[in-house]
């Protein structure tokens, strides 16, 4: 097994290269509950394993975490992308660390979507969020060129048929929210869906945010557009 040490800690915390991490902590810019990290041997090891470690780097301080979930709420005209290649990555929102860490986000918004966007670096978590078997239910409000109408809101329920699938897509439900909003319930995630379920119906997408995945919703969150939390085991067990 490879040898627990700050340098590895910090480097799987997403600080940087294992170089890197060691002149940090030789610099004296990592301590450990108030101690220089670089003179700590065991006082550490022993916080991490019964506390989850908290560090101190350059002031800033940190918890110890195996794996990040977080929700962002996503503002428009961000790329979900890790390669953007129109508008800034959602990542230039975070903190470096998760960068480093390789975050990705779990299903994309396109960019002029804003609202709940899921991000993590594990893939075992990601690649179960977005599997088609879960049919975790995704709840958008669009904001619609047209007037909305219950002829409407039936026809999406219904489904409609989308040109490269097989078979018409519908929504979970659907209602008015207004004259020209719409809140929708997705389980699958196609491309694009929302938008061209809405422009197959006849009408046009001008504007559209995801609000709830699974149980959590965007408003128990309390995020402005932009800002970030993290997951605790409560809202990730809502996530379904
Ligand atoms: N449906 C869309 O059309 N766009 C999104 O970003 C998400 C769902």
């Amino acid at each position: 097994m490879t040898k627990l040490t700050l340098d590895r800690i910090l480097q799987s915390q997403g600080f940087g290269t294992r170089k890197y991490c060691r002149a940090l902590i030789a610099d004296g810019e990592v301590t450990i509950h108030g101690k220089n990290g670089g003179e700590i041997v065991d006082d550490w090891k022993a916080a991490f394993e019964t506390d989850g470690l908290e560090f101190t780097v350059f002031d800033e301080t940190w918890r110890y975490r195996e794996h990040v979930y977080i929700v962002l709420n996503k503002p428009s005209n961000f790329e979900c992308s890790r390669k953007p290649s129109h508008h800034p990555g959602v990542l230039t929102l975070l903190p470096e660390q998760f960068t480093w860490r390789e975050l990705q986000p779990v299903g994309r918004l396109d960019h002029d979507t804003t609202g709940m966007l899921l991000m993590s670096d594990d893939g075992a978590f990601i690649h179960a969020q977005s599997s088609p078997r879960r049919h975790v239910p995704k709840v958008y409000v669009a904001t619609t060129a047209d007037p909305v109408s219950p002829e409407l809101v039936a026809q999406l329920l219904e489904g409609v048929q989308l040109h490269d699938e097989p078979a018409p897509l519908a929504a979970v439900s659907c209602r008015m929210l207004g004259e020209h909003q719409l809140e929708m319930v997705l389980e699958q995630g196609k491309y694009h869906q929302v938008k061209r379920m809405l422009a197959a119906a006849g009408n046009h997408c001008a504007a559209l945010t995801r609000v709830a995945i699974g149980g959590l919703t965007l408003a128990s969150l309390e995020l402005e557009e932009g800002e970030w939390t993290y997951l605790d085991e409560a809202q990730l067990a809502l996530l379904k």
